[in-house]
């Protein structure tokens, strides 16, 4: 049905709201909410990636779990902030200020059901900014809201490993990496005789951009015609599987230490924010 790479028992939607209401631990209990995107990602790639991706790796990291780690995956949100790629058709974007909106009603939604943990997986390089305002906002509504913004790739992933110099120095979108993943996860939606290879060139100022990193704001059609920027071409399902073992147990691991997270006593709420709001601080919802 609709949990995918998630095992049903811990796809939070899949419970009732008795059990909900019943489980044992909801203050330490681990919810994951995978950010996603639908963008076009190349001509040999679906334009789903970045939700299969970050769905995909927390499914297989909440496989690994302990049992006795209480964590679910909700349901993913799969259309983002993907204005960048707006040019290409199969992008289906949402502006910064209705997924900011959506990111903090669902965080609110979160906490009014008894859960005190939310960790934001993005899969998607042109939101992160999004699901950090997201997660100020709700610290600044619940005194006790643990959440944490991050992103799917920031775990070891070894895809350094199978990738050119250049690459690593440049390739951002539709590369080396995210292809090799998708040939792994979802490897019937990859068309690998169409995989083109493309970069930006290096941005000219090393003051503005030590790296070589665009640093002015871009669109992808800038880069060129394929809506690639990196080489997709060497990439093999060997080198997914690869990828999604190391991000999928890295990520099991910090699952497992929010789950023990006890970090700084907070104040209750910031002063006056729950007079304006109208959010009842620490007390769910019946
Ligand atoms: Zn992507």
């Amino acid at each position: 049905m609709l949990h995918g790479y998630t095992p049903p028992e811990r796809y939070l939607p899949y419970l009732s709201w008795t059990q909900i209401a019943q489980l044992p631990d909801p203050a330490n209990t681990v919810i994951v909410l995978p950010a996603g995107a639908t963008e076009q990602h190349g001509p040999h790639l679906p334009c789903s990636v970045d939700t299969a991706i970050c769905a995909g790796v927390i499914g297989h990291a909440l496989a690994r779990l302990p049992k006795h780690v209480p964590a679910y995956a909700m349901a993913p949100i799969t259309y983002g902030k993907s204005e960048e790629h707006l040019h290409f058709p199969g992008t289906m974007t949402l502006t910064g200020a209705t997924l900011l909106s959506t990111v903090i009603e669902l965080g609110d939604s979160v906490y009014r059901s008894g859960f005190k943990k939310l960790l934001i997986v993005n899969g998607h390089g042109g939101q992160p900014q999004v699901m950090e305002m997201a997660a100020r906002e709700l610290r600044l509504r619940y005194g006790d809201f643990v959440v944490i913004p991050t992103s799917v790739w920031k775990m070891p992933s070894g895809t350094a490993a199978f990738t050119s110099e250049k690459e690593k120095k440049l390739s951002m979108h539709a590369g080396h990496g995210e292809t090799a993943l998708m040939l792994a996860l979802a490897p019937e939606t990859v068309h690998m005789e169409l995989a083109v290879a493309n970069f930006p060139p290096e941005f000219p100022s090393k003051l503005l951009s030590s790296d070589g990193r665009p640093a002015c704001a871009w669109t992808t059609r800038d880069f060129g015609p394929t809506g690639v920027i990196g080489d997709p071409c060497g990439a093999t399902p060997q080198q997914g599987q690869i990828i999604l073992e190391s991000l999928s147990s890295h990520w099991a691991q910090a699952i497992e230490e929010v789950h023990q997270l006890n970090w700084v006593q907070r104040p209750e709420a910031t002063w006056g924010r729950g007079h304006q709001t109208g959010h009842i601080q620490n007390s769910p919802l019946p």
